[in-house]
This record gives C-alpha cells, sequence and structure tokens, in this order.
C-alpha cells in the first residue's frame, strides 16, 4: 500500500518515445528470433502471431501457443493460420506492417529527440562563452582568469562527451532504421509476390486491377487485360514430373516479364494460368504482344537439370479484354476469360481478343 512514488524522472523515462520504441523493437527482435527457432514460415501471419505472443497482450493467443507447442514441439502453417484466425481480428499482413511501422515512426522520434537534445546543448555551450566573454573586462586577476579557463576547459570537455554520446545515438539509430527498412521490405514482398515464379502474386494482382479500371473510368485511357494459360499442363505434370512442371512455369513467368514493359504488370492468377494488366494499350497493341509472347513461349526450350530431359514445344492460349467505360472489374476479367476459353476450344496454342476474333 505503501508503494514508492513514481519520481519524474521515472515517468519521463516511462511515456519516452526512446522506451516505446526499445520494447516494440525488443519485441520485434524477439519474435524474429521465434520465426528462426521454431523454423515456422516465414510469413506475415507468423510475425503477427510470434508478435503478439512476445508482447503477451492477448492471454488466449499466448495459452493456445504454449498448448500446440507443448504438444507437439512446433507450430505448422495449419496451427499458425487457425490461430491468427481465432485470436488476431485484424488482416495479419496489416498487422505486421503495423508493427514495423510503429517501430519505424518511434525510431524517428528518438532521432528527433536526440536532434534536439544535441541543439539544446549547444545553446547551453554557446551561453557558457557568452558568460565568459561578459565577465572577461571585469576579470583581470590572475586568479580569475585562471578560473574562467579552466572552466571553459571543463565546459568543452563535456561537450566533446556529449557530442560523442549523440553521435553514438544517431549512428545506432541509423542502423536501426537501416534493419526496419529491410524488414518492412520483405513484408512487402512476400504479401506481394508468388513465390515460385517471383512474379506478383494475385493479391498484388486484386489490388492493382481495380486502381488500373478506377483509372481508366476517369481518365478515360486505354486498359486491356489478358489471361495467359498453359496447354495441357496436367499432361506435361504427368508425362515429366511436377518439378519440371514448375520449372516451365518459372520460364512462361520470365518470358511474360521479359516482353513486358514499363506499368504493365504479370501476376500469377492461380496454377498456370498468369494475368497481364496493359494500361493505356489499345487491343491491338494487346494482341501483337500475346502473340509475340506466344511464340516465344512456343520456340522456348528447357533443359531439367540431373536427368537430362530437354522440353519443349509446350504451348500457351490467351485471352484478352478491352476496358469500356461502366465495367467493373469482375466484367474485365470475366471478358478476358471467356476470350481465353474461346482460344482453348479452338485448337489451343492461339490469342483471342475483344473484337478480333
Ligand atoms: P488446358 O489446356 O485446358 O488448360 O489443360 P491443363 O491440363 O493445362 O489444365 P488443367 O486445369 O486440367 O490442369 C492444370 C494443372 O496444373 C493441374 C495442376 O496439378 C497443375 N498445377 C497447378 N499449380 C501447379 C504448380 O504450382 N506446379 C505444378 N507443377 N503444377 C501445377
Ligand atoms: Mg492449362
Ligand atoms: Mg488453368
Amino acid at each position: 500500500m505503501n508503494a514508492e512514488p513514481l519520481r519524474k524522472d521515472d515517468v519521463q523515462a516511462q511515456n519516452s518515445p526512446r522506451r516505446n520504441f526499445v520494447e516494440v523493437y525488443q519485441n520485434a527482435g524477439k519474435a524474429f528470433h521465434l520465426i528462426d527457432k521454431y523454423q515456422t514460415p516465414p510469413f506475415p501471419s507468423t510475425y503477427s502471431l510470434w508478435y503478439a505472443y512476445v508482447s503477451g497482450a492477448d492471454d488466449q493467443l499466448v495459452a493456445r501457443v504454449d498448448e500446440v507447442l507443448a504438444k507437439h514441439g512446433e507450430l505448422s502453417a495449419y496451427e499458425i493460420e487457425e490461430i491468427v484466425q481465432a485470436n488476431l481480428a485484424q488482416d495479419s499482413n496489416e498487422t505486421a506492417r503495423q508493427n514495423i511501422g510503429i517501430a519505424f515512426e518511434k525510431e524517428m522520434e528518438s532521432v528527433l529527440q536526440i536532434i534536439q537534445e544535441g541543439v539544446k546543448r549547444s545553446d547551453s555551450f554557446r551561453s557558457t562563452l557568452t558568460d565568459a566573454g561578459d565577465k572577461l573586462p571585469n576579470s583581470m586577476s590572475s586568479d580569475d582568469l585562471k578560473g574562467l579557463v579552466s572552466g571553459l576547459m571543463e565546459e568543452n570537455r563535456r561537450m566533446a562527451e556529449v557530442t560523442q554520446e549523440l553521435n553514438d545515438g544517431l549512428i545506432e539509430s541509423q542502423k536501426q532504421i537501416a534493419t526496419l527498412n529491410k524488414e518492412l521490405q520483405e513484408v512487402q514482398n512476400q504479401c506481394m509476390r508468388d513465390s515460385l515464379t517471383a512474379v506478383s502474386n494475385r493479391r498484388a494482382f486484386d489490388k492493382r486491377v481495380l486502381a488500373e479500371v478506377n483509372h481508366a473510368e476517369q481518365s478515360g485511357e486505354k486498359l486491356c487485360l489478358a489471361f495467359a494459360d498453359i496447354d495441357h499442363f496436367k499432361r506435361l505434370n504427368d508425362t515429366y514430373g511436377h518439378q519440371s512442371g514448375d520449372a516451365v512455369l518459372q520460364m512462361f513467368a520470365a518470358i511474360i516479364d521479359q516482353n513486358i514493359k514499363g506499368q504493365d504488370m504479370v501476376a500469377r492468377y492461380g496454377g498456370e494460368e498468369f494475368a497481364i494488366i496493359l494500361p493505356r494499350t489499345d487491343i491491338l497493341g494487346a494482341y501483337n504482344l500475346m502473340v509475340k509472347i506466344k511464340h516465344s513461349f512456343e520456340k522456348a526450350e528447357l533443359t531439367i537439370m540431373g536427368n537430362n530431359t530437354r522440353i519443349s514445344g509446350v504451348t500457351a492460349s490467351f485471352g484478352i479484354s478491352r476496358f469500356k467505360p461502366g465495367m467493373t472489374v469482375q466484367q474485365l476479367i470475366e471478358r478476358a476469360d471467356s476470350h481465353l476459353y474461346e482460344a482453348k476450344n479452338a485448337g489451343r496454342n492461339r490469342v483471342k481478343a475483344e473484337g478480333m476474333s
């Protein structure tokens, strides 16, 4: 009942940006450590889970993680997803970004504080010098002069120490900002890239296609959407094995990626199907580009390392839709998809485009 009242310094320390930052940053560090320790998949949801776990904000989550760890000694991707869904109300990627974002903001605050501290210190140094200057004409005795000089020397030494501390603090902050930047970049990349082909994933596609449809609607600029699907891919998997299938997927993604430019975007839409967004492109330009990609893919050869298998002559079919004012994203996708199926039904290895077939 007789708890010591908090001193002013303690209160300041508790509320200081530095303390908040250190806590967030340490928790982030612990979360990354646990990802590594339990070899959990390095997804944003995993990061969110471990972050919530180490910060201890949610008793239920901590208890559930402890229970699974006690039982299996590890967390499977399925269990992670289940715990995240049940306990972390917010979107897990968003949480990961927010955690890192908070840490980043706090770090910026602490840099500002260090700089402000520096300004304050140099003000005090300046006023010591001015005081000394003011005193000088009336302090001609050698003792006074000695006192002044040693006072200045002392102040100078103190200044050097403070400057060193400030420099150390700034260097440390810069390092931490660089680390946070890298982590943030990694989280964002994971959220938006397909891990097999390294092109954009469905999530990135959904976001971008909506933005492009809105832009085309408002600006009146042209917009085309193409779907590309590898022909008889199941047969290829059955003949050469799933790993060879993966290699063909990587090759197809790379060929599309090499042929598009500027604001165009290729994304893995699902399985062996890719979507290509072509802003400011008319239907003829889109058609010619898909024909070029179709030829490049058909001509490409793939040598599978290890068993010397050569795969060639794999083909793909393409469907292209064109944005018209008033169209929704869904309609644009459905039109491209229906042209793709036209291409498949017409015998595959061909391009079908709105108003051109
Ligand atoms: P179609 O010409 O009509 O497109 O026939 P298809 O065989 O290409 O299409 P289908 O939809 O019947 O089969 C697609 C196959 O793609 C089935 C699935 O196992 C395979 N697949 C999906 N994702 C991957 C992947 O990531 N790697 C590999 N190797 N195969 C995949
Ligand atoms: Mg296919
Ligand atoms: Mg398909």
